[in-house]
């Protein structure tokens, strides 16, 4: 059986990405940090058949015995703090974990032996925040970077490394640059999970208001189950490259917000909904919209849930938990 090592495992990707690969055959170990994890009780759960290692990204000694422990084939480096809002407040540790953990994870791998006698093969979450402030559009694998957070600095300083220890070193190394992907496993604090359990709430008369930030902002969104078989994809192919994984459309905030509404049968949701600068970040990325061109052509990659299923799909999974934990019968 081919082992996955996953790094991130409690994250949404890292459930998605065990769920895909277990079921292609895989033998799974999932990194998890800390010393009590409250995210083991959700992988028991929904991922029971992944095999718990511990470690940390700012600790190298932790991620050489945690390899050593698996013996993956594939390497899959998730882990990140990645909540753009937080690395603002905790720069200098998203560096740390966001950037250098890229580094130790590569490191690890060469100390394990990632070369041409037993090469792992490793993949790199980046991400469309490295386009940031946007010098073309749509963005694709040569659009330069602009980060306008200091996650998208980390992702920059992660996907660089990554780049330069495959020329350097030789390692069967790859970055896919994931534009936003979604669904009902998103961390509430990211926009669009807060959206669609706000709406879910007030729908269920359980909240009253939706406070956001900037309305305006545009993002290409996926979901999250179609993203991670592209990971997948890219360390099945004969050399390593980096790939843009996109849908190629962008919707706004506001659509996001309007569509959601009116999957629970709500038009005025004006009423709802109070902006508030404290959600605006100090630099903003307007307008993001991934080519994922080259992914269709080589990976034959491409997405399968479009935007009005995703919102769907969020909102009733959100009007069902909510419901449930409220003691509401639907
Ligand atoms: P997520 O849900 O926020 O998960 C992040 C994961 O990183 C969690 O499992 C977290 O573990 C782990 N982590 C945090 N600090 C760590 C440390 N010091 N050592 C080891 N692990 C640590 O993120 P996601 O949405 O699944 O995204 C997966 C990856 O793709 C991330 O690198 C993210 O930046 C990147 N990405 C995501 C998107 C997107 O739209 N989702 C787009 C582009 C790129 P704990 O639960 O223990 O904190």
């Amino acid at each position: 059986m081919p082992r996955a090592f996953i790094t991130g495992i409690t994250g949404q990707d890292g459930r998605h990405l065990a769920e895909f690969l277990h079921g292609r055959g895989y033998d799974v170990y999932g990194m998890v940090k800390g010393q009590n994890n409250p995210g083991i009780a959700s992988l028991r759960d929904e991922v029971p058949y992944v095999e718990t290692v511990p470690g940390d990204l700012a600790d190298l000694p932790s991620l050489v015995a945690a390899l050593e422990l698996a013996q993956p084939d594939e390497v899959y480096n998730l882990g990140a703090i990645s909540f753009v809002a937080l690395s603002f407040n905790q720069a200098e540790l998203t560096a740390n974990i966001t950037g250098l953990g890229v580094l130790r994870m590569l490191e690890a791998i060469r100390m394990i032996g990632g070369s041409q006698n037993n090469p792992i093969r490793f993949y790199q979450a980046s991400s469309s925040e490295m386009f940031g402030k946007v010098r073309e559009t749509p963005q694709n694998e040569s659009t330069p970077f602009h980060p306008r957070s200091p996650y998208g600095c980390a992702k920059v300083f992660g996907h660089d490394i990554v780049v330069n220890y495959r020329e350097s070193y030789d390692l069967f190394a790859c970055s896919g640059i994931l534009f936003n992907h979604e669904g009902p496993r998103r961390g509430i604090e990211f926009v669009t999970r807060k959206v669609t359990n706000a709406v879910a709430r007030i729908k269920l008369g359980l909240q009253h208001e939706l406070v956001l930030g900037n309305l305006d902002s545009k993002r290409d969104w996926g979901y999250a189950g179609d993203y991670v078989k592209a990971m997948w994809m890219m360390l099945q192919q004969d050399q390593p490259d980096d790939y843009v994984i996109a849908t190629g459309e962008t919707h706004s905030i506001e659509e996001l917000v309007e569509r959601s509404f009116a999957e629970v049968g709500i038009d005025d949701w004006r009423r709802y909904v109070r902006q508030d600068p404290k959600f605006f970040r100090p630099a903003e990325v307007d307008l993001l919209i991934g080519d994922a061109s080259k992914a269709h052509d080589q990976l034959g990659w491409k997405p399968e849930v479009d935007f009005p299923e995703l919102v769907s799909m969020m909102v009733q999974h959100d009007l069902e938990v909510e419901a449930a934990k409220a003691g509401i019968e639907r």
